[in-house]
């Protein structure tokens, strides 16, 4: 297949992570006799510097024209002036509405060979392998909000959730779809006994189960409960789907349970058009230009890449049994070593990635 790749470097250790996941790119297109083609971009911080603007055109046409977009993080102190023009996140946001990337997903699959650095015992760990579907276009953070001073002082703000029944229809059958090809278990988070834009993902989720997914097996669950149960049994839970906000917040949770931010990548993709992928982790300014980033989790998000955007799903396998087999031999990053473990370069990991492919 003759694919065509965007890679969108970024800030920080961006640059230095992205180039890793290309060299594994390039030898998955060696081993599977395909065509990788790859166009390089800026976005972010170092976007403003050049053009001064974080999204500049020439990035957003080519990734339009794409079949899927890999970044790697944007920010860093030299940008956080708050009275700037312009900060680099904005790129980032804006991406992700002129692709109209509606759904985010996240894996949380902890490897075996990390359980130690998870703040959760290993017992409650094991077995973990849950994939998060986040609303992400939609909900509190797009609807209405305004703040107006009172006459009596003091200020009233607000801020609206609202959907449609169209907007969780189409994260709904993308999360169900994924758990037909998973365990076959689909967990919708809602706060329905409070808030009456819940009420209608509950509606809306039941009735497509009802109609079309009755072969899942579902449940739904309270967002403060959901809290909860994924430190005490995040082994139960297969897919999860939720809105925006709710998702925000627990794949945030969630995230801390594989014990490094270096080993996730996430998916946003839309209705058709590029997808975008990229690990979960910012450009860590404080160890950029030092060699010693985690690369794997930008490679894991070009496995997702490969997976969701370019239907090939034996070479996002293969890179994701690369990258376990690495643990396996005992391969660590400075972020997942042990003290006194000798700790890999991001070039070093990556040479192992490779072997093992
Ligand atoms: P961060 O994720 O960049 O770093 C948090 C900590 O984790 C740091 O100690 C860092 O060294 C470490 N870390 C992160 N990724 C790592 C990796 N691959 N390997 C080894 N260690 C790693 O979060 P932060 O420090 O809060 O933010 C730094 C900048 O990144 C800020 O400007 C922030 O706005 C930006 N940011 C960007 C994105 C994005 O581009 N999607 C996401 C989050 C933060």
């Amino acid at each position: 297949m003759n694919v065509q790749f965007v890679l969108l470097p970024g800030d920080g250790i961006g640059p230095e992570i992205v180039s890793q996941a290309r060299r594994v790119l390039e030898a998955v297109a060696d081993k599977f006799s395909h065509s990788f083609h790859f166009q390089e971009h800026l976005i972010g911080g170092c976007a403003i510097d050049a053009t001064g603007d974080p999204l500049p055109e020439a990035t957003l046409d080519a990734c339009k024209k794409s079949d899927a977009v890999l970044l790697g993080a944007v920010g860093g102190p030299k940008w956080d002036d708050p009275s700037a023009k312009t900060r680099p996140e904005a790129g980032l946001l804006r991406i992700r509405k002129e692709l109209q990337l509606f759904a985010n997903l996240r894996p949380i699959t902890p490897f075996p060979e990390l359980l130690d650095a998870s703040p959760l015992k290993p017992e409650i760990l094991r077995g973990t392998d849950i994939l998060f579907f986040r609303e992400l276009t939609g909900g509190i953070y797009f609807g209405p909000s305004s703040c107006e001073d009172l006459p009596g002082g003091g200020q009233r703000a607000q801020s609206t959730m609202v959907y449609e029944t169209y907007e969780v229809e189409r994260i709904f059958r993308l999360a169900a779809e994924a758990a037909r090809n998973r365990r076959g278990k689909l967990t919708m988070v809602d706060k329905a006994n409070v808030l009456e834009a819940s009420r209608l993902w509950r509606r809306v989720c039941g009735q497509l189960v009802q109609q079309e997914y009755s072969d899942l097996e579902y449940e739904v669950v309270l967002v403060d409960a959901m809290a909860m149960h994924l430190i005490s049994r995040p082994a139960s839970f297969d897919v999860v789907v939720t809105s925006n906000m709710f998702g925000d917040i627990l794949t945030d949770e969630a995230s801390m349970l594989p014990g490094s931010l270096g080993m996730l990548p996430s998916a946003s993709l839309g209705e058709s058009g590029p997808g975008l992928y990229e690990p979960i982790h910012g450009s860590a300014p404080d160890i950029a230009g030092k060699g010693i980033a985690n690369p794997l989790a930008t490679i894991l998000a070009s496995a997702m890449m490969l997976r969701h955007s370019c239907q090939m799903p034996d070479e996002a396998d293969c890179i994701e049994q690369a990258v376990k087999r690495t643990l396996a031999a005992g391969a660590r990053t400075a972020d997942i070593a042990k003290p006194n473990e000798q700790a890999y370069g991001t070039v070093e990991i990556t040479d192992s990635v490779l072997t093992a492919l």
